[in-house]
């Protein structure tokens, strides 16, 4: 992908390795542009935030399927009334699930 020099606008390819922006009309050589990556991809490592669903498996866990040792705890209400609520880690990794109650007793 490559950005404007003046306005830093997507540049769309022309003919002949030609480029228009998209924003003001700017033509130029695609070797004169700034060539880089997609965009939504650095940004989200420069800000060293990642759409993980693991970033909620911070509990210290031992898995018994893939060894990864971080796990989420997910809190699931009784199926029945006698019973406790059930405490489960959730795999950051694999989601293999493991109830914590039961390990623990
Ligand atoms: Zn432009
Ligand atoms: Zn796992």
């Amino acid at each position: 992908m490559k950005l404007c020099s003046k306005c830093k606008n997507i540049m769309k390819p022309l003919d002949k390795g030609m480029f228009e922006c998209i924003s003001c009309n700017h033509k130029a050589k695609g070797k004169d542009l700034i060539e880089i990556e997609k965009i939504p991809e650095h940004e989200i490592v420069e800000e060293g935030v990642v759409e993980d669903k693991n970033i909620f498996a911070d509990y210290p866990f031992k898995c018994e399927k893939c060894g990864f040792d971080k796990a989420e705890v997910v809190e699931r209400p009784p199926y029945v009334s006698d019973e406790d609520s059930l405490t489960y880690l959730k795999c950051g990794k694999c989601d293999w699930m493991e109830n914590l109650a039961r390990k623990t007793s």
